[in-house]
This record gives C-alpha cells, sequence and structure tokens, in this order.
C-alpha cells in the first residue's frame, strides 16, 4: 500500500442521523486512530463531538469537503470493533440510526458532546522541549481564567476557529484536560459495623455492663442482641452486624444505640465496600438440587449443545433461580461471562442479594439508573475482563443497557421473566426488545441463551412448540409445597348486596381477619396509584383533565393534588367546580392510596405499607420496605404491579387481588395473556414457603375464561386460546407488526398527514396497513397522536419491506417538516 495515502476514518456519531460519517486521519495519528476508539470531530459549522472509529480505509469520498479528525481520545478502543456487528443489526431490525445505537449503548461519561468541557491541568509545568507557542499560551491563559469551557465555548472564544487546533496541542502536551464526569474525585463507600467495644471484652467487664443496664431495659435489649448476633465468645466475631440494617429489622431506635456508643458499650466502625456488590456477608455454596431441578438442569445443558434458545417453563417458586445458580458457577469456573437479565432491576434485591451471596464480588449490576461514574467504572472493568485474574464483574446482573457491555469472553445469557414487556424499550429509539436482542447477541457470540418464566409469552412458547427452542419445564413447587388455592369473589354481588367494607368482599375481609390472627402475612393487588383515578362535580359531571393530555387527572391525597400520569401535570385539588361553582365534588374509582387509607382504619391493629411508585421514589424505599415485608415487620403489603415481580416471600398466606377487571378491559390484542401473566404471577407470591397460599380474585365477572384458566394453572389453555386468535386476526408470531406513530400539536394536519401516509402506504403494502387511529389517549404533552400499522407475514422480507416504508415516510416527512414520525417495530 502506498505509504503515503491518505487515511480515512468512518465514524459514527451521537446523532439521530442515518449512516457512518468519513474524516481524514492528519499525519500525526496515522496507525493510532483504530475501530472502537473515540476521536474529536467537527460537525456542521461550530458543533463538535466524540465519535467512534468504525472502520479505517482509504477512498476518498466523493462529493463534499473531508474535515480532519480533531483530536484522538482513546489509544485502545473502549468499544470492541466485534459489537459493531449487533450494533448494525439493532439499527437495522429497530429502524433506527447508528448513532442512537451509540446512545444507548455508552455510558454517558463515555460521550463527549459540545458541553463537553476542557480544563487546566494544575499540575502542567512547561519544559524545555515542551515549550508553548505564543497561541497556545494565549489560548491556556484564557482556560485558566475561565477555570473551565466547553469545547463548543472554546471555538467562539478569541481565537475563533483555529481554537480546537491549539487545544489538540495543548492537550498533547498535557497542559489541558478533558473533563470526563470521571474527574470527581472517586468516593468509596462505607457501611457501619456496630461491634462491642474493647471495653466490655472479657466475660467480667461485660457482666458488669449488662448489670448496669438493667433498669433500662431498652439499652439492655439492644446490648444483648449485639452480643447474640456477634457470637463473641465462641471463636471470636463471627457476624458482621450493619447498623443500618440492624435498626430497622428489629425497630430499634438510633438514640439508644448512640447512648450505648457514648456509654463505650458498642463502637462503630466503617468498612469500605466496592459500589457495585454492596452485600457483604457469608458467602453461600450452590445448593444441592432436588431431583426434578437437577433434571431440569441437565436438560438444558443438553439443549444449550443443540439449540441456540432454551425456554425454561418453571411453575412459580419452583426453583428456577438454583438452577441459574448452578449454571452460573459452570460457566464462571471456566473463566467465561454471564449476563443475567432482568426486566426492571430496582424491584429485584432479592435476587441480587441471593446471587451476590453466592459469586460474591464476581457480580457487578449494570442499569440506566446507576450513576454515570459507576457505569463507566463497570464499563471499563468489563473491557479489560481478563481471564487469568477470574474475578470481578464476571456475572453481570443487568436491566436491557447491559446488553451493550464491551463483554470479552460472554459464555451464557441469561433473560429471566422473559415474558415481561418492560424488557422493550419505548423511548428513545432504538425501540428495542431486551430478550429479542438477547437472543441475537447470544447468536453473534455462539453462545447459549436461556429464557426463564412461570408465565411464558405467546411467541417465546410458540418458538419452543415448534421445535426452533429447547424446552424445558418444572411444573412442581421445590420442596413439593401446593400450588396456591385460588378463589374469585363476587364484586356484582356483593355491591348489590351491600356486603363491601370499602374495597373488600366479605370473603377477603375474612381471610384477612384469619390470617392476621394467625399471624400470617397478606398481599393485596391493586394496579393504579393514587387515591382515586378522578374525581366529579356531583351536580354537573365535571371531571378535571389535563392541561397537556387527554386523560383525567388522578387525585393523590397526601399532597392534596390532582397529576397526570403522563405528563406529570399537577394542580392543586380544587374545592368548588370550575364548570358550576359546586362545592361537592366526589373522588371515583381507586388506587393504592385510598386503599392503603381504608385498610388501615378496618385494620388498625395490622401494620400496613404500600410499595409504588410514589412511595418508591427514593433509591431505597423499596429494598427498604419490601425487606421490612419479608423480615415480618409488616402485615399488610399493598401495592401496584411492582410487588409481582421474581419476589419471594416466607410467610405470605393470602393474596388479594381487589379488582382484576382492570386489567382484562384494555383494548390490546396482549391484554388477555398479559392479565394470565400478571394474576398468575400475583397468586404465585402466596404460600410460598410453608403452606399452601389463598388467592382471592375480586371480579364483576367470574366466570370470565382468563381467570378460569388462572384459577386451573392452565397456561396451556390460554396458550390454544390467545393464539388462535392470532391465526385469526394476523397478529404475533403469525404476523410481524410495525407501528408508525405519528405526533403534531395540530389535530387537523395531523389527521391531514397521517391520511396522506396510510394512504401512500397502502398504494404499496395494500391490506396490511391499518389505521389511522386514534389510540385510546390521543393527546400526550400537547402533541396529537395517531398510528398506522403494518402487519407483515412472517415469511415475508421484512427487510425489502422495511425499507420501502422508510422511502414512503421520508417522502411524507420531507413535504411535512413539522410533523414528528417514530418507527417501532414489533411494538408491546
Ligand atoms: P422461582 O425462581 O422458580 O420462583 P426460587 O428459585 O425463588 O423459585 O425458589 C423458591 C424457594 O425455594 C426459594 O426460597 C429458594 O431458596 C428455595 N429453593 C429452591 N430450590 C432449592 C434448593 N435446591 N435447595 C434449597 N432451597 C431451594
Ligand atoms: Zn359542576
Ligand atoms: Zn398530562
Amino acid at each position: 500500500m502506498d505509504q503515503l495515502a491518505i487515511q480515512y476514518a468512518d465514524v459514527i456519531l451521537p446523532l439521530p442521523l442515518t449512516g457512518y460519517f468519513t474524516y481524514s486521519i492528519p499525519e500525526e495519528l496515522k496507525d493510532k486512530v483504530i475501530p472502537g476508539c473515540r476521536v474529536i470531530v467537527q460537525f456542521g459549522v461550530k458543533k463538535f463531538y466524540s465519535a467512534l472509529v468504525h472502520k479505517i480505509h482509504s477512498c476518498k469520498p466523493e462529493g463534499y469537503q473531508i474535515k480532519d479528525i480533531e483530536y484522538l481520545l482513546d489509544f485502545s478502543p473502549v468499544v470492541p470493533p466485534e459489537s459493531f456487528e449487533f450494533w448494525d443489526w439493532m439499527a437495522n431490525y429497530y429502524q433506527s440510526s447508528i448513532g442512537e445505537v451509540l446512545k444507548a449503548a455508552l455510558p454517558s461519561g463515555l460521550k463527549l458532546e459540545s458541553e463537553t468541557r476542557v480544563i487546566y491541568n494544575s499540575g502542567y509545568t512547561e519544559s524545555l522541549d515542551n515549550r508553548l507557542s505564543p497561541r497556545e499560551q494565549l489560548l491556556l491563559e484564557h482556560i485558566c481564567e475561565k477555570k473551565n469551557l466547553s469545547i463548543l465555548e472554546l471555538n467562539n472564544s478569541l481565537l475563533k476557529k483555529s481554537s480546537i487546533c491549539i487545544l489538540k496541542d495543548l492537550l498533547q502536551k498535557g497542559a489541558v484536560r478533558i473533563e470526563e464526569n470521571m474527574k470527581e474525585s472517586y468516593k468509596p463507600k462505607t457501611i457501619s459495623l456496630i461491634q462491642l467495644s474493647p471495653k466490655i471484652s472479657t466475660e467480667r467487664s461485660l457482666l458488669i455492663a449488662l448489670d448496669s443496664l438493667k433498669k433500662i431495659p431498652k439499652q439492655l435489649e439492644i446490648l444483648t442482641k449485639v452480643i447474640d448476633e456477634s457470637e463473641i465468645f465462641e471463636n471470636g466475631p463471627k457476624r458482621e452486624i450493619q447498623k443500618k440494617e440492624f435498626l430497622q429489622s428489629n425497630g430499634y431506635s438510633l438514640a439508644v444505640l448512640n447512648t450505648l456508643i457514648k456509654k463505650d458499650f458498642l463502637t462503630i466502625t466503617e468498612k469500605q465496600v466496592d459500589r457495585m456488590t454492596e452485600y457483604s456477608g457469608l458467602q453461600k455454596s450452590v445448593s444441592e438440587l432436588s431431583e426434578a431441578q437437577e433434571k431440569a438442569f441437565l436438560l438444558i445443558k443438553k439443549f444449550f449443545k443443540s439449540k441456540p434458545v432454551t425456554l425454561l417453563h418453571g411453575v412459580t417458586s419452583s426453583g428456577k433461580t438454583e438452577i441459574y445458580i448452578k449454571l452460573i458457577k459452570e460457566h464462571l469456573d471456566q473463566g467465561k461471562q454471564v449476563l443475567y437479565l432482568l426486566p426492571e432491576i430496582g424491584l429485584t434485591t432479592q435476587i441480587i442479594a441471593r446471587l451476590s451471596l453466592v459469586f460474591g464480588n464476581k457480580v457487578g449490576i449494570y442499569h440506566s439508573k446507576l450513576n454515570d461514574q459507576e457505569r463507566v467504572e463497570i464499563w471499563n472493568k468489563i473491557l479489560n475482563y481478563n481471564t487469568q485474574e477470574n474475578s470481578s464483574y464476571q456475572l453481570i446482573i443487568g436491566a436491557r443497557s447491559a446488553l451493550f457491555l464491551p463483554f470479552r469472553k460472554l459464555g451464557l445469557i441469561i433473560a429471566d421473566e422473559e415474558h415481561d414487556t418492560s424488557f422493550k424499550q419505548y423511548d428513545p429509539a432504538p425501540r428495542y426488545h431486551a430478550r429479542d436482542a438477547a437472543i441475537v447477541l447470544g447468536h453473534l457470540n455462539k453462545i447459549p441463551v436461556l429464557l426463564g418464566t412461570a408465565t411464558p409469552s405467546l411467541e417465546s412458547y410458540f418458538n419452543a412448540k415448534s421445535d426452533k427452542y429447547g424446552y424445558v419445564s418444572l411444573d412442581e413447587r421445590y420442596s413439593k409445597i401446593e400450588m396456591p388455592l385460588i378463589m374469585t369473589a363476587n364484586l356484582k354481588e356483593a355491591y348489590h348486596r351491600k356486603q363491601m367494607k370499602s374495597q373488600l368482599t366479605p370473603l377477603l375481609f375474612d381471610e384477612m381477619n384469619k390470617a392476621l390472627q394467625n399471624k400470617e402475612q397478606i398481599i393485596l393487588f391493586q394496579n393504579r396509584r393514587g387515591f382515586s383515578p378522578f374525581i366529579q362535580c356531583k351536580s354537573c359531571g365535571w371531571i378535571p383533565k389535563c392541561h397537556n393530555c387527554d386523560v383525567s387527572l388522578t387525585f393523590h391525597k397526601h399532597n392534596n393534588s390532582l397529576i397526570c400520569h403522563y405528563c406529570g401535570y399537577s394542580i392543586n385539588n380544587p374545592d368548588h367546580c370550575s364548570d358550576c361553582g359546586s362545592k361537592e365534588i366526589s373522588t371515583k374509582g381507586f388506587g393504592t392510596e385510598k386503599v392503603e387509607e381504608d385498610i388501615t382504619m378496618l385494620f388498625p391493629e395490622a401494620r400496613v405499607e404500600r410499595v409504588d411508585l410514589d412511595t418508591t421514589r427514593s433509591k431505597t424505599a423499596f429494598e427498604r420496605i419490601t425487606g421490612a415485608f419479608d423480615s415480618g415487620s409488616i402485615d399488610i403489603l399493598i401495592g401496584t404491579q411492582m410487588i409481582t415481580k421474581g419476589l419471594d416471600f416466607k410467610n405470605v398466606s393470602l393474596v388479594g387481588i381487589l379488582n382484576a377487571d382492570n386489567l382484562l378491559n384494555h383494548p390490546d390484542f396482549r391484554a388477555f395473556e398479559r392479565s394470565y401473566q400478571l394474576l398468575a404471577q400475583v397468586a404465585g407470591r402466596a404460600g410460598r414457603k410453608y403452606k399452601q397460599g389463598k388467592v382471592i380474585i375480586q371480579t364483576f365477572d367470574p366466570e370470565n375464561t382468563i381467570i378460569q384458566e388462572v384459577i386451573g394453572n392452565d397456561y396451556e389453555a390460554m396458550y390454544n386460546e390467545q393464539l388462535s386468535e392470532r391465526k385469526q386476526f394476523k397478529y404475533p408470531p403469525f404476523f410481524r407488526i410495525i407501528a408508525i406513530i405519528l405526533k403534531h400539536r395540530d389535530p387537523s394536519e395531523l389527521n391531514k398527514i397521517s391520511e396522506e401516509l396510510s394512504n401512500e402506504l397502502r398504494i404499496r403494502f395494500g391490506r396490511r396497513v391499518l389505521g389511522p387511529e386514534s389510540p385510546v389517549i390521543n393527546r400526550i404533552k400537547s402533541l396529537y397522536i395517531k398510528n398506522i400499522w403494518l402487519k407483515i407475514e412472517r415469511e415475508a422480507s421484512v427487510v425489502s419491506a422495511k425499507r420501502q416504508m422508510q422511502e414512503i415516510i421520508g417522502e411524507v416527512k420531507s413535504r411535512n417538516k413539522s410533523i414528528i414520525i417514530s418507527v417501532d417495530v414489533d411494538p408491546m
């Protein structure tokens, strides 16, 4: 090859633009710019971005002026080039740009945009062979004076356009550096541990101490508990007592503990913990599997050799997690990495704790709610993963964004709760389904993928039945605990006879009393948060609605306000009707907040807590409440679907579903499948350990087929019935759906454009085009919405269909600049 030939780099820009962008590589960066590294490039007149190098070549693109790469950020790839195949698949399949995939993939700490800041490096000294030119000196003084500047501000600064070139030299000479969000000094995280003070380390001094507390029972109780838990007189302290957990789970007061510390009976030490694996406790070995589990385990391993995907269909509490643990162990022992995907990681603290107990610091947790520092930290650890070391972050438990981590030796992917629709990304693009993407990632890496659930999605079960996937079922609970007994309670009858106590039928009310008498725990499920879904004027029927969306406002009592659950718009609860002025306004329907208020009144002795979006806004609240329930300090837990996911409580004997009809009456082809899954999962929380649990489903329609199938634990019947409907009405898994969503501020413009688009699509796709239709909620955040659906036969070439669809969309868009059109492939 010609040594002098100019090299070019195709880069990915973090923007929703199609395709790659080509820049020339300046002489001094030749051979240093390699795929997977980040570079700073100029795009447009004054914007700078960090772009990712995709490919190096020497074909000069024609037709436009090529700019030089401004600066190279990495000397080795931050994204292994092997990942690009997966990224390309995602962009193509879900019809997003590769830049959008980049944005979804990288933690923001690795993304630089025009806002990225440049800072003076205070440790810098000018040396003889590293002299600054006068222009460099000038720019450095400018940066110094301003403390830090964004790349954009810098470009607008005194030296105008040449600033970026000079910056490049300053960076190279080490006079300034790029602030990568990583600069905040890393603060190790600590936990407080309680220990007995050395002052009472002998038996004699201890007895004296206990004696002195005889008349102060609260202090005595805490001290005795600490002694018990630390088992000091055997082989020295055995167990660590974590202060926070100790106080919470025993309900002790901090003030009393502090008095004991003041008296020097107890001391507090701070222990540093790794922020990813906060669990610090005893390590547990892999459980011995039951016969049924062992059989399933062996069968799964057999399928791993012959099938790309295996579906583990095990009823709730059948011990799927223990099987995963054993499979994970085998892969880690071989030096492989394992990815364990969960739909919503915030809600799965129990699973994380169980896996951490076995795998200790090999566990890393990754999801979009971690702060950026933490995400970059994990990213880099995985990037530098080294089989020899065989240590941290070998097992990643993550939500969907974990699919993009730079794995080097991935050996297995598990997608737990595979049926869960929160695996699907809604906004922004790429609108990908993490389970489906995991299957592709597994295929590209030539490694097995395991899907696990008690209630498979129709699609996965269909694939298993048609022999595309391996299929393993576990139809008994671990240690042969019985499946819960499920009954219905007829709401119509109870209302008619005026027997309802707030939201409770007599059956549920009586069963709750029995459970409480037996000191057993209860879960009540209501899939609506807030106090009441809407309020209404008693004299004229006025219902307050959201200013921006086509929905009624939900009444929240705790702050006496009306809130929109779609856009967050909120107003004070009005004390009179704004139409007729009447002061008589009533609340309609009920959400979890009202249930909590009423249950507290009906069962004044019981300890009641609520889990929904409103009570779990802080990072630790969900963990705290479910932890307290698990340890027995709550009797009745009221919650939305947040409590249905992967929780395993030991003492729940009764589950009440307050209104099943809410779920069933959704105008959506997946509504029945989803209701079945949700009801079966909620029911599965009952009677998990020591005895058969009871589940009471309150409904106006006890004969409803789905409810009857849940009662009979008859997944198969639900499947057959739903599948024949899907076939008849041309839905997945027989047809692929692509949704085209149009949004516009002006409803008549929207109507016009959506008609135009659907007509053009019909010319090409004929009867495969449905709509335009207004969704149930036809205005959100001040934008009116219309949907058009394309139904494509499974056998047809979806690639060419997508291409033609995009061409038509492109034309319509170019004629109507103000329309927002997005595409959702396989909408949920
Ligand atoms: P699933 O994930 O199928 O709902 P889990 O794995 O949570 O089921 O198991 C339910 C309960 O049974 C858990 O408390 C778990 O610890 C226990 N369990 C399951 N298998 C075993 C085993 N082989 N040895 C000991 N305990 C087990
Ligand atoms: Zn009124
Ligand atoms: Zn709104």
